[in-house]
């Protein structure tokens, strides 16, 4: 067969462009995965007792993108589901995003209700208030309450997560997480939150299952192409078509500028005897034991069973080559390092980088989907 088209990754992003050239403009493509499977961090399977576990920590879809969810929509069914988390803090467990329940859990009724009251004065009931903003609000009892939650909640989080202080990483961060004014204890507000009905992998492999697409597992890219002056070259040819680049961006060009600091986790599976273990699908531990979460798959998709299986992670550095690059770390030089190979890419106008690696974003599964979409469009639909 040949190939006009080769995506290199085999993860939602690439997935998703490959899924459209092969339907939308009726071309081949090639899809060279490294790892044995398809999915990339999306990844979940079966286990001998039916629980769905997701491989690279737990995943849950949420969108307000009506597009991304009539999109994914022509490949699975979905079941309804709103992520609850709970939080260790001074031995309760306690909603997180922090929220009017946990305040009167933790705080002197009198104190809860009247900081509950100047919030709401200030704030429409159902905003979502990144905790730093608070840290610096006019009334002191909302302070004292904001310094609280950021030294309960916050500090030994990040600090475990990231190996950083709140203030030292990039504030969009810590603003996925803020403080609900109001009792609303789910963990997203987008108007779309469910999981897919046979899990994430089942959703991928029916996008790709077209006869235009043809997939190469256990292939790494840098075993049979190499860039060179400008040009690409695929088992020692040179390559004419367009390659999109899923995989991390400073690897396709040899850290030539340093590498990208990541952060990466080890997980741990725990297969349990017993029904269940905890009350909702995660409970945060900020500060207590080295790992930062449990997960309960159970409850994300719920299935009959006797025993469950729980997954801790542990944040860990990320070593090149070895671990999974899970989480960007947006320092200034970091930034830097990522224009110093974006501006290379100019130079190899054949190459389109594409998703959370290759973009060095920390993005939802909804928008490397959206920007997928957004990308067909721009470079190869309306073109
Ligand atoms: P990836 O999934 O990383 O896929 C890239 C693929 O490229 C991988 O399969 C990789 O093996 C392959 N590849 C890389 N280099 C090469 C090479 N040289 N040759 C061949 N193949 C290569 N999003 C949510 O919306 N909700 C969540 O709850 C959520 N939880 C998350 C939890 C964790 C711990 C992590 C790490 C991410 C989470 N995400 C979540 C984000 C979600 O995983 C991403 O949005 C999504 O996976 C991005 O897809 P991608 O294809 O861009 O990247
Ligand atoms: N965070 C925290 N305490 C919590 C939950 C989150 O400090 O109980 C911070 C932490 O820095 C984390 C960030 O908020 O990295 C984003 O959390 P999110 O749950 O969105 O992370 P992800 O699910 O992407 O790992």
């Amino acid at each position: 067969m040949f190939f006009k088209y080769i995506v290199v990754g085999a993860g939602l992003s690439g997935s998703v462009i490959s899924e459209r050239i092969a339907r939308v403009l009726g071309e081949a493509v090639l899809v060279i995965e490294k790892r044995g499977h398809i999915g990339g961090n999306c990844y979940d399977e079966r286990n001998r007792h039916g629980i769905i576990l997701h491989r690279y920590g737990p995943h849950l879809f949420h969108t307000d993108d009506e597009e991304v969810f009539s999109y994914l929509s022509q490949f699975t069914e979905w079941d309804i589901y709103q992520h609850r988390v709970l939080a260790l803090i001074d031995g309760r467990k306690v909603p997180v995003p922090f929220n009017f329940t946990s305040m009167d859990i933790l705080f002197p009724e009198a104190l809860s209700k009247r900081v509950q009251e100047i919030l709401l004065n200030h704030y429409e009931i159902g905003i979502r208030v990144p905790v730093l903003d608070l840290l610096n609000h006019q009334n002191e009892e909302v302070r004292f309450v904001a310094r609280y939650v950021y030294e309960k909640v916050f500090l030994g989080y990040t600090i475990k997560q990231w190996g950083k202080r709140p203030e030292e990483i990039d504030p969009s961060v810590i603003a996925r997480v803020p403080i609900v004014i109001g009792k609303d204890d789910r963990y997203f507000h987008d108007r779309y939150q469910c999981v897919p009905r046979y899990g994430y992998t089942e959703l991928i492999r029916r996008m790709l299952d077209h006869p235009k697409i043809k997939l190469l597992l256990n292939t790494d890219f840098r075993e049979i192409g190499r860039l060179q002056n400008g040009k690409v070259y695929v088992f020692d040819r040179e390559f004419h078509g367009t390659l999109i680049y899923t995989g991390p961006i400073d690897e396709l060009f040899d850290y030539c500028f340093g590498p990208l600091p990541y952060r990466s986790l080890k997980f741990d599976f725990e297969e349990l005897e017993i029904p269940w273990f905890q009350e909702v699908a995660t409970v945060n531990y900020p500060n207590d034991y080295n790992f930062t979460r449990i997960t309960e798959f159970k409850h994300i998709h719920t299935v009959e069973s006797k025993r469950t299986v729980i997954l801790k992670e542990y944040p860990k550095d990320y070593e090149i080559l070895k671990d999974v690059p899970c989480y960007p770390i947006f320092t200034t030089e970091a930034r830097r390092s990522y224009e110093a190979y974006e501006s290379l890419l100019r130079s190899f106008p054949l190459i389109i980088p594409l998703g959370r690696l290759a973009e060095y974003r920390y993005y939802d599964m909804d928008d490397a989907v959206a920007r997928a979409l957004r990308v067909f469009r721009e470079k190869f639909h309306n073109a």
